[in-house]
Order: C-alpha cells, then structure tokens, then sequence
C-alpha cells in the first residue's frame, strides 16, 4: 500500500466536485476511532452524496493502491471501520436522503446513510415491520448493519440483517457500479451476490443502495421478566422455554453485574440480590401471547424460577426493555473500559457456557458481566476494565482467548453479529481451519486483487495476536 500524496489529493480534489474532503488533522482525527480499540488516523476524508464520484475514487484508489475505508456511523464494536492503514475514509452517513416505504411489494429502499431506527419508524407508520432491531439501531446506519449483517434481540424469531435484504447497488472495488437481486421475494438468477456482499465488512464493496423486506407487524406483544438465584437456572429456563413449543420474539439476559449496573445508574426497583433476569417478548395475536405468557412463566417456576413479573400497561412494558437498553452506558460507570464480546453458542448449550463465563470471570479476577441476547445463544460477555491498567488488560486479552476457545469447543462461533474486524482476525483459524479461511481469503483475491477494500479486517496478518494492554 502506497501512502499518499499531495498530487493524490489533487486528483482526488479533481473527481469529487458536489462534496468535502477533508485533510485537517483535527477533522481526520474524528474519523480515527471506533466503539473498539485503536486510533488511526486516515490521510484523507471523503463527504459525497454522489454514487458517480465515489465510483470515481474507487477506480483512482485501484490503480493507485490506495486503501478505501467505508464507514458509517462507527459503533462498530470490532474495529470495522478502522483506517488502519492510512487512505481515504468515505463518510458514508452523510448518504441519507432514500427512505421510500413500498406497502404493495412490502419492501424499503434505503440509502446506506438512514439510521435503522428511522426505517423501523416509517414502516410501523404503515402497520408494517423492519424486524433487524441492533440495540444500537438509533444510532447506527442501516450500510453499517448490511456490512456487519447485524442482529437484535427479535433475531430470536425473525433472523437478522441478511434475511431481509432483497437487492443491493454497490460499487465493486474496480469501481464499477452494479445491481444485486431485485424487487422479488425470489430470485435465483446466478450465484447470491447480495448474501456475499452482507456481512462482508466493507471488504468486498461499498453498499450505496439496499432493497429490505418488510413484513406485517404483529397486532399485540407481551412481557415477561423472570427473576433467577442462579445464572445457570437461567440459562437452562431459557433452554425449556425454547423447546416448549413457544418461540417468544425477544429472549434477554441479565447477570447480577448488570442488574446491579442499571439499577444504580437509573433505579426502577430491579432486584439488585438476583443472580440473573430474562425479560422475554411474544408477539402475535392478542389471545395467543396472552396464553403463551402464561406458558413461559410456568416453565420458569418449573426450573425454580425466585419470582415472575408480567407487565400490564404499554409503559411498564417499556421500563422493562428500556432497563435492557441501559445496560451498555450503565456497565462503563464501574470502569471506563468495555471489551464487548459476542461470542455466541448453540442454545443447548447456554447453561454450560454460562458456567464457563463464570470460571473465567474467577480465574482471572475481573468484571466480566454478562447480558445479551440469550434465546439464541448469542451472549455478551462483556469485561469492563481500565485501558491505563496494563496488567489487568494483560489479564483481559487472555480471558477474551478463552471466551473464544470456550464459544468454538461447544461448536459456537466468535461473533454472533459484531463482526471480525481487526479485534477477532487472530482468531479466525481456531473457528475455520487454514482450508475454510484460505478459501475466504481466495474469494476477497478474486474480487479486490490489489486489496483496497478495507485493507486489515477480517483476515489476519502473519503472527497478529489480539494486544490490548500496549
Ligand atoms: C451501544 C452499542 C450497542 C450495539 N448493539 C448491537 C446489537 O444489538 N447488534 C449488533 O449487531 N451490533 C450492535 N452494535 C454494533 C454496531 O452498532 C453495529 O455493528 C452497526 O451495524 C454498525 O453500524 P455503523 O453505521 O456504526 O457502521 P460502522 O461502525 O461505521 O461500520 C461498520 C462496518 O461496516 C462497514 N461499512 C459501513 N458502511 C458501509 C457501506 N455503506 N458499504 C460497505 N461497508 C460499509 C465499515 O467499513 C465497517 O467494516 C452495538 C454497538 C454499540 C456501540
């Protein structure tokens, strides 16, 4: 890869004619760092709206061996986004001006920049449903969710990113601007490009047009939140629940750390003694979640559940789930640094890697709490620690080995949704093999030979290890 130069910035200068670049270090200095680790800082970012002009550098960025960092709103939570090797960032969350809601064909078309809060919005107005809901869905653009083929909480019932896009218009790494999919439901035509490209990180193209499914919201919803003296007869009630014969559409965890978190940082009278929580949702028609509601909390007593709560009106409902969205700000009050994991495992094996967690929170004395989306094994252990503190994060960067080690030996995986980026690269063999990542590494060979497309993610370099204590 080629540094750039000041002739670079001319030709860039050259192409770009309805945006921004900026070169100020101090600008350039916002555009470093994401919600992981790392600073890095690019050596030029691109502001454009237009499809064209981006186009354009791609195919500048190409000849020149440039490296080409997309970005949305940076809450990656594995370095995704990261410059980490110098080049052009496009600021791609500035592309927000396509939000078109099509009731006949039950699908959006949107622009990568619209927040995907804004997209469950505008459905919902027409008594429709983007089901993909990432916690950090007010916050994070829909192309960061289609890059990373983000999950939420409802991804217990209704999948995740990948499962509602249709079609795709992206800007290959030579430049080219192609179209992906269609309109339909079905389409079969050729090998799936749309499926490749989602969850590609930003590695094999730049997303600047995507065609979603919607589907008819359920009329009525329930909530349920069971109470635990013990993380592991939480982890099994979740596993009942789950082969009862009910499919709630949000099943979530809370350990005793992130109880205790959220009730200090905003009290609303959660039991603070209890080991662990699971607020569960069911959705459907009004009779049917009223009867499953009741189904769910025998099967909680059945594993000795300490006490069962059943919200009755909208805003206690909303109480629940909002303790569930405070968990994040509410756990980096006890330290300021948070190692969010998303190792994620079978669902029959949630008690066991729940007993895991613990091991590893004992062995190596540290703030591990755990919380997540439980129902379908995707946990997050997340460590809460102090950057400056080199031997506690010495301390951390092996608990997260084992974590990982402890995800894949119960036949889990490394990320449920986050991503690979740069923080989970050392670690893709111990999940794939050298024979199941070298053929990764041929197709990302194949369709960005000079590698320009996010340089740094997703595969490792020789010898990289996971380093957080530098
Ligand atoms: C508090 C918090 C809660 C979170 N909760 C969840 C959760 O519940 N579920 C979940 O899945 N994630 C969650 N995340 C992680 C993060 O929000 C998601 O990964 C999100 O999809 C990132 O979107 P973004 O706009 O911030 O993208 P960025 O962080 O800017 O980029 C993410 C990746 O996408 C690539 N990219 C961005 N835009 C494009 C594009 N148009 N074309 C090609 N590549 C592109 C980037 O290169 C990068 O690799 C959470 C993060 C935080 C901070």
């Amino acid at each position: 890869m080629k540094s750039m130069t000041v002739h670079h910035i001319e030709e860039i200068s050259a192409i770009v004619k309805t945006g921004r670049i900026l070169t100020n270090e101090s600008d350039r200095f916002s555009y470093s760092f994401d919600a992981s680790f790392g600073t890095y800082l690019p050596d030029v970012v691109i502001q454009t709206k237009n499809v064209e002009e981006l186009a354009e550098l791609v195919k500048f960025a190409n000849r020149e061996k440039v490296p080409v960092y997309p970005r949305g709103q940076a809450t990656c939570l594995s370095g995704g986004p990261l410059p980490v090797k110098g080049g052009m960032v496009f600021d791609l969350s500035i592309m927000d001006d396509v939000l078109e809601i099509n009731e006949e064909d039950l699908i959006a078309i949107v622009s990568p920049g619209v927040l995907t809060s804004d997209i469950h919005k505008a459905a919902e107005q027409k008594g429709l449903m983007y089901p993909p809901d990432p916690s950090s869905s007010h916050v994070s653009t829909i192309g960061g969710n289609l890059a990373e083929n983000s999950g939420g909480p409802r991804g217990l019932k209704y999948g995740v990113t990948k499962d509602y896009v249709i079609g795709l218009e992206i800007i290959t790494p030579q430049g080219e601007i192609i179209q992906t999919g269609g309109r339909t439901v079905k389409n079969v035509t050729g090998y799936d490009l749309t499926k490749l490209i989602v969850g590609s990180e930003g590695t094999l193209g730049i997303i600047t047009k995507a065609i979603l499914r919607l589907i008819p919201k359920p009329p009525a919803s329930e909530t349920v939140m069971a109470i635990f003296d013990s993380l592991v007869d939480a982890g099994r009630a979740i596993s009942k629940i789950l082969s009862s014969g009910i499919l709630p559409s949000k099943m979530e965890l809370m350990d005793q750390a992130s109880i205790v978190a959220v009730e200090n940082y905003e009290p609303s009278g959660l039991p603070k003694d209890a080991d662990a929580m699971i607020l569960i949702e069911l959705d459907g028609h009004p009779a049917a979640v009223r009867d499953e509601a009741e189904q769910v909390s025998q099967v909680c007593k059945e594993v000795g559940v300490r006490e069962v709560r059943v919200p009755q009106t909208k805003a206690e409902k909303e109480d629940v789930w909002k303790a569930r969205k405070l968990v994040s700000p509410a756990i980096v009050r006890i330290k300021p640094t948070k190692i969010s994991e998303d190792a994620t495992v079978p669902r029959s094996k949630i008690p066991e890697m729940c007993r895991r967690l613990q091991e590893i929170k004992k062995k190596y004395n540290l703030h591990l709490v755990v919380f997540g989306h439980a129902g379908d094994g995707n946990l997050h252990p997340n460590i809460i620690a102090d950057k400056s503190d080199k031997e506690e994060m010495l301390r951390v960067e092996k608990a997260v080995a084992e974590i990982f080690e402890a995800a894949i030996a119960l036949g889990g995986t490394l990320s449920g949704e986050h991503g690979i980026g740069t923080m989970k690269a050392p670690f893709m063999e111990m999940e794939l093999g050298a024979a199941g990542l070298n053929m990764m590494k041929s197709i990302k060979q194949a369709l960005d030979p000079n590698n320009i497309m996010n340089p740094g993610k997703i595969f490792p370099e020789p010898g990289q290890k996971l380093v957080l204590s530098k």
